[in-house]
């Protein structure tokens, strides 16, 4: 727990988020400016600031998002038809709020590939 962090704040329920799922490593929400017709943030519940900083410590947290992301999918329905990953890590990325998270989108096929 981050005192001054946002997704801290969401995942204790101290800021309303549009909760998707949970479980005991994993918060999953709705973005809040969604990028695509399906949009999640699915974060750790260990504040986290970026994927360069993980530690081996932290292998249950990133091995419950990859699994999480499933589950999610599922439930959504929208596993079949596939869905985008990205995680943006540091300056360089412009990643603004320093809690790790997986952008979780779908519902659209994406033209747009940067890889
Ligand atoms: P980043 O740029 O750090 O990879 O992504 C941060 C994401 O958090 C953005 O997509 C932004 O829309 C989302 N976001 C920022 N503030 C809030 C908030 O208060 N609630 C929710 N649900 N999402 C937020
Ligand atoms: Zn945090």
């Amino acid at each position: 727990m981050d005192n001054d962090c946002l997704f801290c704040k969401i995942i204790n329920g101290e800021i309303p988020g549009d909760k998707v799922y949970e479980d005991e490593f994993v918060y999953a929400f709705k973005d809040i400016n969604p990028a695509a017709p399906i949009h999640i943030l699915v974060v750790p519940k260990k504040h986290i600031d970026c994927l360069a900083n993980i530690s081996d410590e932290d292998e249950k947290y990133i091995w419950a998002i990859h699994k999480a992301i499933n589950i999610i999918a599922e439930n959504m329905g929208f596993k079949e038809n596939g869905y985008r990953i990205i995680v943006n890590s540091g300056r360089d990325s412009g990643q603004e709020v320093m809690h790790l998270h997986y952008h979780l989108l779908a519902g659209a096929k994406f033209g747009d590939k940067i890889v």
